[in-house]
């Protein structure tokens, strides 16, 4: 199986065009957490190293901001290609160090070279204005540039397409790229560096740094040369990076931590509503911003919901990632499954029932059975903590107006989805949430053709639709004077 993974799985930190260890030689161990064995290692690099590989990508975009914009898109389409072509061995290395299922590996492997083609589409639409003029002897032009030099920090859990969101519009916006993955899942970033070499994407133009996450983290913030910070993980982190890189006013992209409510109502279709509900929780095992947190159901269907919920939860194959059938993997780390066990004592103090799952799964190390706990409130912690894990709670409402105002109640506003028959209601409903993203009787709604990203704490910016070019380019007014008309 590594025949096929090897060539992808770099050991080491691509800076300028060189595969490169840390000054100080010092690794970080990478492990698989379906076996909790370790599969490599990769460089332990901090301020220096992060320093150089700024300086590399300002110097490439002195001459890659001169490309045209039909170069990059070439560029983008070929490196959509050697993704696709190379999508087995992308997917293993993927579900190697993540532990997800190859099926949802090769659907995110999939996923990331659809965002690449749709911003080599977009590269070539990065229009301006000409504006009528106030003036008769000027002209009016606004134009838009790439800002400079990126710098991209992204989570464990999407190592792959969370990165492709990011250098995708900054190589069409014809940007540079310094790339900070996650400590557990380097792999999956460093691959990006083998296919951008493969398809020729000159030296300099990306480059990714691992290892210690605030040295990296302060020098890119730092840094005068960086002009852009994108960001997707925590909000904690996130709102770190906001305030430290205030100090040089860069501009920030900030993908962050949701609390996804799934509203239930009567007249929903309730075998649709089971099978999007699986969808929206269980996907990746629960470890997902955009995954249901809190499932509130109305009283006519609630107790019908609950037990097709439980019994579809049941049904899911647990297993290694990398073995046929399995639908859920492990979790990332014995931490995440101590902290889904503390989410189910604190229901079960506060009169929650478990009724399907409950506690860890038989194959031992961090698998963790689907679980799902009926008579949740309000006082319960995950009404307003993320649970990132295989566990949905359910809450019972009566009304329209109740279930929108629960369902509102948090600081979160990432996606939220809601199920019903009711045209009108669908309408009321889907104004009232305060959020960045709803799925009406959908539980996947994520596209490249569609601006995924959150109001509220969840974040700022968008990534994917044609506002996922935006944050990487600046607007310039041009007054053209003197024409003597
Ligand atoms: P995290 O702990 O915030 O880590 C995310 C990235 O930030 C990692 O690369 C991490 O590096 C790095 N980091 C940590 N501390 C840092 C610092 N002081 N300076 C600079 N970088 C730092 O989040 P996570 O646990 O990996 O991911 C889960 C979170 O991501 C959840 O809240 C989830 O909702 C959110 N998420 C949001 C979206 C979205 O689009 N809105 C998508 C996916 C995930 P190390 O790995 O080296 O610690």
């Amino acid at each position: 199986m590594l025949q096929k993974t090897s060539q992808f799985m770099k050991q080491a930190n691509l800076i300028n065009g060189e595969w490169v260890q840390a000054d100080s030689g010092q690794t970080i161990d990478v492990t698989n957490p379906a076996t909790g064995l370790k599969i490599g290692t990769v460089p332990k690099a901090g301020k220096a190293e992060t320093r150089r590989a700024i300086e590399a990508a300002q110097q490439a975009f002195l001459s890659f901001r001169k490309t045209s914009a039909l170069e990059r898109s070439k560029l983008l389409r070929k490196l959509h290609d050697a993704i696709m072509d190379n999508q087995d061995a992308l997917a293993e290395l993927l579900t190697l160090e993540q532990g997800k299922s190859l099926t949802e590996s090769k659907g995110e492997i999939g996923s990331s070279a659809a965002y690449v083609l749709w911003f080599a589409e977009e590269a070539r639409r990065a229009y301006g204005d000409v504006v009528p003029s106030p003036w008769t002897d000027r002209r009016v032009l606004v134009t838009r540039e790439p800002v400079g030099v990126i710098a991209a920090i992204t989570p464990w859990n999407f190592p792959s397409s969370m990165l492709s969101r990011k250098l995708g519009p900054a190589l069409a916006a014809g940007c540079t790229a310094v790339v900070k993955p996650a400590s557990q899942t380097p792999y999956s970033g460093l691959a990006w560096g083998a296919l951008c070499e493969e398809v020729g994407i000159p030296r300099g133009v990306v480059n990714i740094v691992t290892g210690s996450a605030g040295e990296i983290g302060d020098e890119i913030c730092a840094n005068p040369l960086v002009k852009k910070i994108t960001f997707t993980g925590s909000t904690e982190v996130g709102k770190m990076l906001i305030q430290k890189s205030a100090s040089t006013v860069k501009k920030v992209s900030m993908e962050l931590g949701g609390n996804a409510p799934f509203l239930v109502f009567d007249d929903a279709d309730l075998d649709r509503a089971v099978q999007g509900a699986i969808a929206a929780k269980y996907r990746n095992s629960g470890q997902t911003c955009v995954c249901t947190n809190r499932f509130f159901v109305q009283a006519g269907i609630h107790d019908k919901f609950v037990e097709k919920l439980a019994e579809a939860s049941k049904a899911l194959k647990v297993g290694s990632g990398l073995d046929a059938g399995v639908q859920q993997g492990p979790l990332i780390d014995v931490k995440a499954v101590e902290k889904v066990e503390e989410f189910i004592a604190d229901a079960k103090a506060k009169g929650g029932k478990v009724v399907s799952g409950g506690k860890r799964h038989a194959l031992g190390g961090s698998f963790f059975e689907p679980t799902v706990i009926s008579g949740a409130t309000t006082d319960m912690m995950f009404m307003k903590e993320e649970i990132f894990g295989p566990l949905a709670p359910v809450f019972k409402f009566d009304t329209e107006e109740e279930a929108v105002a629960l369902a509102n109640d948090t600081e979160f506003g990432l996606a939220c989805y809601f199920y019903t028959g009711d045209l009108g209601r669908a309408f009321r409903v889907m104004e009232g949430l305060k959020y960045g993203m709803v799925g009406v009787n959908e539980g996947i709604i994520t596209t490249p053709e569609a601006p995924f990203g959150g109001v509220k704490e969840s974040g700022l910016g968008r990534e994917g639709g044609h506002q996922g070019l935006d944050d990487y380019l600046d607007t310039k007014y041009v007054c053209i004077g003197g024409l003597g008309l």
